[in-house]
């Protein structure tokens, strides 16, 4: 299942040990391929367990053709899921959840292919539905947070996480445009964030960067740093550039060498790593509104609604999927 899956001509299908292929990771048309029965899904029952947060898909697809990326091709174009579902889904998910995040290729465009409520009005909707959860956005570009947005960042933390995850992928407005991201530049990308930061004593803040981007210039490289630097992000998700046969990015001129790649991505890397750390100190012992995700190393993982995991000796748990925890 996945993008390969879904860009699959029928060579992975006939392999000899696949038994199905599944264009998308829809979790019903993964159960019918292994033959099993699918009744209302979202309303099975979930075994107790130390997993407190669920994800809530709320569309496929993307309209957008970045020239790096073969998700267009493999998803299709801007697909949204009706309210109604979603408030559903939504509902029975909460049943066993204390924060469900939405999901999708490109969740800043939900409802615009038909003219249906935007991703703040489906929030607003989801929220006065299912006030018991925190809800939060995996990720989202920054120009698309709208003003309804925005307000229930800034109004609703205990319904919405402060938490935004903006793709930047370049500080450079000339490698942007070759990326085919024309929605937004570095300016208009670093004013939406400072306005909201502004406005966010807390906020967990952090982007998705390319690395040696095929005609990157040191000047753009650097670009990126400076912008990087300029912003109050908590992480940085940082990828070196690599092919993909499928996306245009694999044709442009300017294909720079691996070594160049490999050390602009650590230079980014040490950058994000470093501003990881400052945020982390500037929170330590502060509260945070904690939902329980997991177990590890024998330890109760925590997540804090700007996205820092905290971690408890579980004897000091008392079994609640939500509660005020101390950032350590
Ligand atoms: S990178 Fe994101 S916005 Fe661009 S085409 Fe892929 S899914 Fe769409």
């Amino acid at each position: 299942m996945g993008c390969a899956a879904a860009l699959d001509d029928g060579s992975i299908a006939a392999l000899p040990s696949v038994h199905a292929v599944v264009a998308n990771a829809e979790p019903a048309e993964v159960l019918r391929a292994a033959g099993v029965e699918v009744r209302a899904l979202h309303a099975a029952p979930r075994p107790a367990g130390t997993k407190s947060r669920a994800l809530l898909k709320i569309q496929d697809g993307c309209d957008e053709h970045c020239t790096f990326c073969a998700t267009t091709l493999a998803r299709g174009a801007n697909r949204s899921r009706p309210v109604d579902d979603l408030i559903e889904e939504a509902r029975a998910l909460a049943e066993h959840h204390a924060e469900i995040v939405l999901t999708g290729v490109h969740i800043g465009t939900y409802g615009r292919e038909a003219r249906t409520p935007s991703l703040g009005e489906l929030l607003e909707s989801l929220i006065a539905a299912v006030p018991s959860v925190r809800f939060r956005l995996s990720s989202v570009e920054a120009t698309e947070v709208d003003d309804t947005l925005a307000g229930l960042l800034i109004e609703a933390p205990r319904h919405l996480a402060a938490h935004l995850h903006a793709p930047l992928q370049s500080g450079s407005n000339r490698v942007l445009k070759r990326m085919g991201r024309h929605w937004y530049t570095a300016e208009s990308y670093q004013a939406r964030i400072e306005w909201l930061a502004e406005r966010l004593p807390i906020l967990g803040l952090g982007a998705d960067v390319i690395a040696g981007f095929p005609g990157e210039t040191d000047e753009d490289h650097s670009a990126s740093i400076a912008l990087l630097r300029a912003l109050p992000f908590t992480y940085l998700h940082v990828f070196p550039f690599s092919v993909r046969p499928d996306a245009a990015a694999a044709r442009l001129p300017g294909q720079l060498p691996p070594v160049v790649i490999r050390d602009r991505a650590r230079e980014l890397r040490e950058l994000g790593q470093a501003k990881a750390a400052e945020y982390r100190a500037h929170r330590r012992g502060q509260t945070a509104d904690g939902v329980v995700s997991g177990r590890q190393q024998g330890r109760l993982e925590v997540m804090t609604e700007d996205y820092l995991s905290v971690y408890l000796d579980t004897d000091q748990w008392d079994g609640r999927p939500r509660f005020e925890v101390t950032v350590n």
